[in-house]
């Protein structure tokens, strides 16, 4: 669970971000949907408009502080500066095979998840991933750099949002096509950028919610490996 909270409110987050409670002076006063996924590089939330007469305070200083109207969304911002936040954040170990397209087969789906079980007992939860399109499973705010394979030079995260928008289709998901890379001009696909954390594209992922273990293992991931029968990358997800 990730809660937000200030000295005016506190916001709580919960099944990743269905729903959103705000509190006022301890007060809980509404229920809200939510309208995107938070943009997890900055703890930026999005609510509709209706909510925010409940906000007061907490409201007004948002948009003393750079609120900006987006569609009929109101989007703002929180940090250290605006409003005295804590943040308490989910963690999640993605494990997802290399080959993006690949699918393990059911059994061998099915055992490398109990495998999972046993290996983190502590998880608040651990669950099967699985789309017929290819999908990011990205680090959240873990994310600190994108970089070329080949020259390593840094890439923005502009041209990678631009990148990304284009690649990925409604129908067919993430197409990762090849792009010319602003540093060198290689042409690489989305997956094949270097992301530090790293992320992985793919269809097919175990997802271990706080799983209270750290690290995964090297041997732990090769034993995954195996039974799932194919190569896999390891995602740290922080939100
Ligand atoms: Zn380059």
């Amino acid at each position: 669970m990730l809660v937000i909270a200030s000295a005016l409110n506190c916001v709580t987050l919960n099944e990743k971000y269905s729903q959103v409670g705000i509190q006022l002076g301890g007060t809980k006063v509404e229920r809200l949907p939510l309208t995107d996924r938070i943009a997890s590089q900055r703890t930026a939330l999005i609510l509709e408009p209706a909510c925010l007469g409940f906000c007061g305070e907490y409201y007004r200083r948002a948009q003393s502080s750079g609120c900006c109207k987006s569609y009929d969304c109101l989007l703002f911002e929180l940090n250290k500066k605006h409003a005295e936040v804590q943040i308490m954040s989910d963690n999640w170990i993605l494990i997802v095979p290399k080959s993006p397209k690949h699918i393990p087969l059911p059994d061998n789906a099915q055992a490398s998840l109990e495998h999972l079980e046993r290996l983190m007992p502590d998880a608040d939860e651990i669950e099967i991933v699985q789309n017929e399109h290819v999908q990011l499973f990205d680090c959240g705010s873990n994310l600190e750099t994108i970089t070329c394979p080949r020259c390593s030079a840094n890439i923005g995260f502009d041209w990678w949002g631009e990148a990304m928008s284009s690649d990925h289709d409604e129908k067919v998901g993430f197409q990762l096509k090849k792009y010319r890379l602003p540093c060198c001009s290689t042409a690489a696909s989305l997956d094949e950028l270097t992301y530090a954390f790293h992320q992985a594209f793919g269809c097919f992922a175990l997802s271990a919610m706080n799983p209270n273990i750290g690290e995964i293992s090297n041997d732990a991931v090769c034993k995954i490996a195996a039974i799932l029968e194919c190569e896999v990358s390891v995602v740290y997800q922080h939100i």
